[in-house]
């Protein structure tokens, strides 16, 4: 089958790229290769979301799915490894095989960045975590510490701080990065500290379960006993599968301006995937808007 419009990523922008491309009366097939919600299925609570002042991010990602759902388009979950051009438009190399669609919108989003530090990588799930409302239970009544000082890091330590005994916050600069908002917030927080000026330099382990973290701190080097981190450090964009089709930045977000529209004609680049500034939920869901009726007159026009 060829679909007018083909939608990579099951995040807030795929989701309102498929939204806006079904009422406006396009086929639309929309591929994850995890779960549907994207990244702000981690954000314990959205305060920050016009007309919806406490909603779980959870809670935002399910409901825009079902309303995407109801609409009626084709949902799958696969990993799509290539994407080239074709005569109509545009073929997709997945592991359920080829789809292919006139037009194309990559949605693909962000994943989340490591610190590189030795066994990081054989501690997670052994006590590092990269979400605080998956795995923050796991550490009810005991001592974390979560690294970073933006938005993400804000809002685990505010979540973690309902859950574990002590917080203590981790950040590499003088000052947040992240909300004043939620700064405010975390201030009024009795079991969250700051560190500032402070950088993780290692871990510290027991029979292969974290027992800590190595500091560098103004005062030099110290260690700090928690039972749990949370890395918190920012995002790496996810657009490895098509960076032979479409251009991107040294980072690798897809260059495409605020008209959503990438180098190739009848390919557009949607949310947090995308070269910007801000970073939010609102502007992924006005780029899902913006790439979805551009996409939709790229296939009438065709
Ligand atoms: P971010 O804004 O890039 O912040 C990353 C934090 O980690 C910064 O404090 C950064 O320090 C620090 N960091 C980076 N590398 C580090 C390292 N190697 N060692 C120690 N610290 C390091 O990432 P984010 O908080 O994940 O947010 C990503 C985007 O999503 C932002 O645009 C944010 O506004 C958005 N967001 C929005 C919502 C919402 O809409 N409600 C919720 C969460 C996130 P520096 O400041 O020194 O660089």
């Amino acid at each position: 089958m060829l679909y007018d419009i083909l939608i990579v990523g099951g995040g807030p922008a795929g989701l309102t790229a498929a939204l806006y491309a079904a009422r406006a009366g396009k086929s639309a097939l929309l591929i994850e290769r995890e779960s549907i919600g994207g990244q702000i299925v981690f954000s314990p609570l959205v305060e920050n979301y016009p007309a919806l002042p406490h909603v779980s991010g959870a809670a935002f990602a399910n409901s825009l799915y079902e309303q995407v759902e109801a609409l009626g388009v084709t949902i799958e979950t696969a990993e799509v490894s290539a994407a080239d051009r074709t005569e109509a438009g545009f073929r997709l190399t997945t592991d359920l095989g080829a789809r292919e669609g006139r037009a194309l919108i990559l949605a693909t989003g962000v994943q989340h960045r490591s610190l590189g530090l030795p066994d990081e990588e054989d501690l997670v799930g052994a006590g590092i975590s990269y979400c605080a409302v998956c795995d923050g239970a796991f550490y009810a009544g005991r001592d974390v510490a979560v690294v970073g000082g933006g938005d993400t890091a804000l809002q685990d330590a505010l979540f973690l701080s309902g859950v574990c005994r002590a917080v203590t916050l981790i950040v590499r600069r003088d000052r947040f990065r992240g909300e004043a908002a939620l700064v405010k917030k975390l201030a009024e927080k009795p079991n969250i500290s700051v560190r500032f000026n402070s950088v993780p330099t290692g871990y510290l382990t027991r029979e292969g379960e974290l027992t800590g973290l190595k500091l560098h701190t103004p005062d030099g080097a110290r260690d700090l006993l928690v039972d749990g981190v949370f890395l918190a450090v920012g995002q790496v964009p996810c657009s490895e599968a098509f960076a032979a089709l479409v251009g991107t930045d040294a980072a690798g977000y897809y260059e495409a301006g605020e008209d959503c529209r990438t180098d190739v004609p009848g390919v557009f680049a949607a949310g947090d995937c995308r070269v910007k500034g801000v970073r939010q939920l609102t502007t992924a869901v006005g780029d899902g808007a913006v790439a979805a009726l551009a996409a939709c007159d790229w296939v009438d026009r065709a």
